[in-house]
């Protein structure tokens, strides 16, 4: 059985700078970081052993530690500024390909765009765009665009880690549903997560099976096991080695191995070892 990983996989430089960036300011005195740094569990137990707490962003002033620290997904500059008022010290580890999405969504809405994010209504991610612009509706499929009232310019961005795929389509599905309407898209759409869904698309023609490396409540990683499905080959999400199954590469030839964003270059590694592991007695 061969194993073959992805192009491009796993842990980006967005997520990687705020690990770095949560483990520095860790290191000068009690911290809090206000949502989950990466959805990851790996990287969460390491961060509870440091001691590092964990808040709410929305919880103004509610840390019982003198600094912060606002994730890579990001904040509303409503958020950022009322922890600042209250007196704490922030380390913000905004991606700046988050950043991106905001100044696009705020120059569409300057420019007299109603806004429009493609994304998850619960995301933290788009909590922070939408946070600074309460007017904007949230899409995910063809019901939410049904549900749009009209407007003269609709300004539509996406959160970071939406596949592009769909991102395209419910564009189109805005500008068919509004075709008097002027539809201004700007692709926000990151490229590490771009990367990683073409990346994907090629090793799904070169195998039976895909493993995802990645934790439970991470998007990018339930899209790319989503994604795998739908090019037809099997695939199944572990967060680490220990929940792999022999019976999930049974009878396969060709396995791909793939990684979310937040995903550590070790868990992944370690994942790649076991299946090594389980891959020999299958074939013995
Ligand atoms: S997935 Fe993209 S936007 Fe999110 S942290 Fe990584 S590089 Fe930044």
């Amino acid at each position: 059985m061969n194993i073959i990983l992805a192009k491009h996989y796993g842990m980006c430089f967005g997520v990687r700078d705020a690990l770095k960036a949560t483990h520095e300011t860790a290191a000068q005195g009690p911290t809090t970081i206000l949502g989950q740094l990466v959805h990851n569990e790996v990287v969460r137990a390491q961060l509870d052993e440091m001691g590092v707490r964990q808040g709410h962003l929305r919880d103004h002033g509610h840390a019982t530690t003198p600094q912060v620290v606002i994730t890579a997904h990001g904040a509303a500059e409503r958020d950022r500024m009322a922890w600042k008022a209250k007196g704490f010290r922030v380390t913000d580890t905004t991606c700046p390909l988050v950043r991106k999405a905001h100044t696009a969504l705020a120059k569409l809405v300057l420019q007299g765009y109603h806004p429009i994010v493609i994304g998850k209504r619960d995301h933290v991610e788009v909590l922070g765009l939408t946070g600074d612009f309460p007017e904007a509706d949230v899409i995910i499929d063809a019901e939410d665009v049904a549900a749009l009232t009209p407007h003269e310019r609709f300004g539509v961005v996406s959160q970071t880690t939406q596949p592009t795929d769909r991102v395209a389509h419910l564009v189109a599905l805005v500008e068919s549903r509004f075709p008097n309407s002027d539809v201004c898209f700007i692709d926000t759409v990151c490229q590490p997560t771009k990367d990683r869904q073409l990346a994907l698309k090629e090793l799904c023609r070169q195998v039976e099976v895909v493993i995802v490396v990645g934790g439970s409540n991470s998007n990018n990683t339930h899209q790319l096991v989503q994604t795998a499905r739908s090019y037809g080959v099997r695939a199944h999400r572990v967060a680490h080695p220990e929940e792999l199954r022999s019976e999930w590469i049974t009878g396969a030839r060709n396995v791909g191995l793939t990684a979310g964003t937040s995903t550590l270059h070790e868990t992944v590694q370690a994942v790649h070892r076991a299946l090594q592991q389980l891959a020999e007695p299958a074939y013995a």
